[in-house]
């Protein structure tokens, strides 16, 4: 059985929902090797998978664990998810702002992976800030404040953890009928009625052409019908980083800093404001428009950086004992011109390579180290200028300015 089940798929024929759910199954309860499920995801990496395979195993994804239900709670849960860039501290911003205007959040969010750093890691880094709430204290909180942003609880999506791990090590990760059923299923066991996707596109990105992330997109607003979900999906550049700063505690940081209006207006404080004007528009059943104004105001006004305050507060962080390594090294222009590209694919290794990140999983992050972009594309400078700082620690970095920046 386990063969002919590898056998058929290797000859790009479709699998029955049996078939995968003994599969998948077998795999998560032990009886099927890491080896076999491997050859699978491959398999369906190279051949695809048809749309009733992807609804199939998106039910199996969402039946290997709990569904929570928030329907006690008033008003439309909008939920928002990102397939993972650079610098993507998006939630940090726009889940206050969307609170602030009393569409309640329930946010359940991952670390990171590879290159890309996870919210509930830029969130750890705020000493003493709780990602383990558990669903008794997450309805109180969300009753509360109408906020939180948590880690996934143990039993939401079990088969999405094992398979993730195993599609991470044997360069499946891209597969787009997996990516769907991955994030899908996590939304919908995560309780939303309406979900966002922010697909990003690019070099320090999972898809890297628009033909791709328009698959995606379709392919899960497809998923979301059979749910009854509404589900917008907005696609956004990773060919650049998001925003200045990448690493934890800087992340924060910078997050802050635009909740207080006190940030320049950079690719990530546009794309805070379009997912969030989104979310908004969802929750409310308002107009884009009005969901805009609603949004810039509640930044100006103060409402949404006191909503962040009142969550950091009622997870136990101290945003006051934030730490950024004190140990500063210069990048510095070798060329006079004006800035045309900032790779995020090589600044995603620079911040890996300090110690921002983890390959494997019993390496420690550091979260005091990152990256702060001095200056970003679009920007003249002369040979010699300041264009990145590295907060380095015990690890020391080897990069060439030439391969993060292009300048001409
Ligand atoms: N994010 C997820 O949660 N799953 C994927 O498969 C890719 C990105």
């Amino acid at each position: 059985m386990i063969l002919d089940i590898i056998n058929k798929k290797r000859l790009g024929e479709e699998l029955s929902y049996k078939e995968m759910d003994y599969f998948f199954n077998g795999y998560l309860n032990g009886e099927i090797a890491d080896y076999q499920m491997s050859s699978l995801l491959m398999a369906i990496c190279i051949n695809g998978m048809s749309d009733e395979e992807i609804f199939g195993l998106t039910k199996i994804f969402i039946d290997s664990g709990d569904v929570l239900d928030f329907s006690d709670i008033p008003g439309i849960k909008v939920d928002k998810h990102s397939t993972g860039g650079i610098g993507d501290k998006t939630t940090l911003v726009i889940a206050p702002i969307v609170a602030s205007l009393d569409v309640p959040v329930v946010k359940m969010s991952g670390r990171g992976l590879g290159y890309t750093g996870g919210t509930i890691d830029k969130l750890e880094s705020i000493p003493g800030f709780r990602i383990d709430l558990s669903d008794e204290e997450i309805i109180k909180q969300v009753h509360d404040i109408n906020l939180v942003v948590t880690g996934q609880t143990a039993d939401l999506v079990p088969m999405d953890k094992v398979i993730y791990a195993l599609r991470d090590v044997t360069g499946t990760v891209s597969s787009i009928p997996l990516i769907a059923s991955s994030i899908m299923s996590k939304k919908i066991a995560g309780g939303a009625d309406k979900i966002l996707i922010d697909i990003k596109v690019g070099n320090g990105a999972l898809l890297q052409t628009r033909e791709d992330a328009d698959k995606l997109s379709e392919l899960m607003i497809k998923i979301g019908k059979v749910y009854h979900r509404e589900v917008r999906t907005i696609i956004s550049d990773m060919n650049v980083p998001l925003g200045r700063c990448i690493g934890n505690s800087l992340e924060v940081l910078e997050a802050i800093d635009v909740l207080k209006g006190q940030s320049d207006k950079t690719n990530f404080t546009d794309l805070c404001i379009e997912l969030a004007t989104e979310m908004v528009s969802m929750g409310k059943n308002i107009s884009s428009e009005e969901a805009n104004k609603q949004v810039l105001e509640s930044l100006k006004n103060g409402l949404a950086y006191n909503k962040f305050l009142e969550m950091v507060e009622k997870q136990g962080g101290n945003i006051n004992k934030i730490k950024v390594s004190k140990t500063e090294i210069g990048i510095k222009s070798p060329f006079t011109g004006t800035i045309k590209d900032i790779n995020a694919l090589e600044l995603g290794k620079l911040s890996l390579a300090l110690g921002a990140g983890k390959i494997s999983k019993d390496e420690k992050i550091d979260y005091t180290v990152g990256i702060k972009l001095e200056k970003l594309v679009g920007d003249h400078v002369k040979k010699g200028d300041l264009l990145a700082t590295l907060y380095v620690s015990n690890k020391k970095p080897e990069y060439k300015a030439e391969k993060i920046f292009t300048i001409k």
